[in-house]
């Protein structure tokens, strides 16, 4: 899931982040432009001109969304009980654990560094959009509804370069692909979405999905516990699907998981292709044969992985600065085109 970070209210009061904005009238140094006029109307009565301080608003929540640590969300969780710096051949990433009850034990250090050490020997250009690793509560709610079913395990956030880990990828259980520990399995198969997409095209020369609003007569809505959202039973087979989708060629997915949407289907199939290649080219040679073509199959890099003295814990440091934005008045964009 690629969540959007929910930004409750501030439990406390947090420090004001050292970030003035100020107005340019230099285009070349402006990090934010903004146009005056909206460019969709939400009311009958057609587009009403922005005000500064509206503006200035859009801009603030854009700059402090940018980085994770500037946001409230992760601000209110305080100090990190853990850090670990990672190496990979020069590339850094760092994880934090804002959950105390869950300590990195030795061999979950060695799991994380064999997991983004595989993952970087073959599919290496995922690996430059993981920047920091979190481990954290749950968000506000599980985005498939159904915790029991598939407790989640992690996310993560293209934007944001991050990797979250969950309470549950520390469970002592496999991972859906049997022959890994929850943990590599979860990192691989959240790292895999990072570049789930660049498989689309071949894979739906393929696989296919269909609807469950075109098929009215074969799927059924069944409310979830909460009485809010529906899942959909297949009237014939009993099967169920969250996402309102299901596979054409359902045999071809290598766990059940896989079946909820093409993207899972092609990251479920990496994790398969990394860890039981075999059952993989069993279950769809066709699927093991795309993987395999974008596959470096690199030499393992050297991942070194440094765990920082508790008392030397320290988040990002966040460095003052002038946060310069532009205002696109009407008169300078008549025709709303949008340059850059
Ligand atoms: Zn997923």
């Amino acid at each position: 899931m690629e969540l959007a970070e929910q930004l409750p209210k501030p439990k406390q009061e947090l420090t004001p982040l050292p970030f003035t904005f100020v107005r340019t009238n230099d285009k070349q140094i402006a990090e934010f432009i903004e146009n005056r006029m909206p460019l969709i109307s939400f009311t009958s009565k057609g587009l009403k001109p922005k005000t500064d301080e509206e503006i200035v608003a859009v801009v603030k929540q854009q700059k402090v969304g940018e980085q994770w640590y500037t946001q409230d969300y992760w601000r209110e969780k305080g100090q990190p009980s853990e850090q670990i710096e990672i190496r990979l051949d020069g590339h850094a990433i760092t994880l934090y654990n804002f959950r105390p009850e869950i300590q990195l034990t030795d061999i979950h250090v060695e799991q994380l560094k064999e997991s983004l050490g595989t993952f970087t020997a073959r599919f290496p250009n995922a690996m430059e959009k993981l920047r920091w690793i979190l481990i954290a509560d749950m968000p506000n709610s599980n985005p498939w509804g159904d915790v029991d079913t598939f407790p989640l395990s992690g996310t993560r956030s293209k934007s944001l370069k991050t990797l979250r880990l969950y309470p549950h990828a520390f469970a002592s259980e496999s991972h859906r692909i049997q022959t890994v520990s929850n943990l590599e399995g979860t990192i691989a198969h959240e790292i895999a979405h990072f570049i789930h997409e660049d498989f689309r095209e071949e894979w739906s020369e393929s696989f296919q999905w269909g609807s469950v609003s075109n098929c009215p007569n074969i799927w059924e809505p069944v409310p979830r516990p909460d009485g809010k959202k529906y899942y959909y039973r297949n009237k014939d087979t009993g099967e169920i699907t969250y996402s309102g989708q299901f596979p054409l060629q359902p045999d071809a997915c290598i766990t059940e998981y896989g079946k909820r949407t093409w993207y899972e289907d092609i990251v479920e199939s990496m994790v398969a292709y990394l860890y039981d290649p075999d059952r993989l080219r069993r279950v769809s040679p066709k699927k093991f044969e795309i993987l395999a073509r974008h596959d470096v199959n690199h030499p393992e890099p050297t991942v070194i992985a440094h765990r920082v003295p508790k008392d030397e814990v320290a988040l990002p440091e966040i460095k003052p600065q002038t946060v310069f934005y532009y205002i696109k008045e009407p008169s300078q964009a008549p025709n709303l085109q949008a340059t850059g």
